[in-house]
């Protein structure tokens, strides 16, 4: 139904093609930029190009940033012995935001989902046993509780156990199906803390 023109279908089209934006969060959002000045829109659009541009995998633990290393890994006072393996970039801004966790993380952009064709070749997999090349004690594997985050836990530590690095898998405090993200931050230290080898 076009109320409104082109122009206007047009941007609360695109903006409805964005995760969690329901078509009448569209339509609001849409309403919203229309009645912003001109300089603020123009922010905004640049900002997300520059992002989009810029925006790489950091090269050793493969989360998004805008510089070789991110901040983490580029953090000589982590333990960079230990290795946190998450899903996403969000999982491990959740850790990161409990503030207690002093190892690095690798994200894997992803989990094994047999059912959904996602094979281990899908996900940073690769670059997580280059680096068990270098000097690392501990895998700790905070893939979600789901059927997918356990097959890709199962999966790594079969991978990892015959190289004699101690592998270990946060505690099932994290409910079944939990996204990390929305779980608060002292149920993951405790998850982190109650972690058992496997
Ligand atoms: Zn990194």
């Amino acid at each position: 139904m076009n109320l409104y023109g082109g122009q206007v279908n047009k941007l609360i089209e695109e903006l409805e093609g964005l995760p969690g934006i329901g078509s009448k969060s569209a339509q609001r959002l849409a309403f919203h930029l229309i009645g912003l000045p001109e300089e603020k829109v123009n922010r905004i659009a640049t900002t997300m190009m520059e992002a989009r541009k810029n925006v790489r995998y950091c090269a050793q633990c493969c989360t998004l940033t805008d510089k070789e290393l991110c901040p983490v890994c580029a953090n000589k006072n982590r333990d960079h012995s230990t290795i946190m393996v998450v899903e996403s970039p969000r999982d491990l801004a959740a850790y990161e935001k409990t503030g207690r966790y002093e190892g690095v993380y690798h994200v894997l952009h992803g989990a094994i989902s047999p059912m959904l064709g996602i094979g281990p070749n899908d996900i940073r997999l690769k670059e997580l046993i280059k680096r068990l090349e270098g000097d690392v004690n501990e895998v700790i594997i905070a893939t979600n509780s789901s059927l997918e985050g356990e097959t890709t836990a199962m999966y790594i530590s079969k991978l990892i156990k015959p190289t004699g690095i101690k592998v270990t898998r946060i505690a099932s405090g994290v409910p079944v199906g939990g996204d990390l993200e929305y779980i608060d931050e002292v149920t993951l230290y405790r998850a982190l803390e109650g972690r058992t080898e496997i």
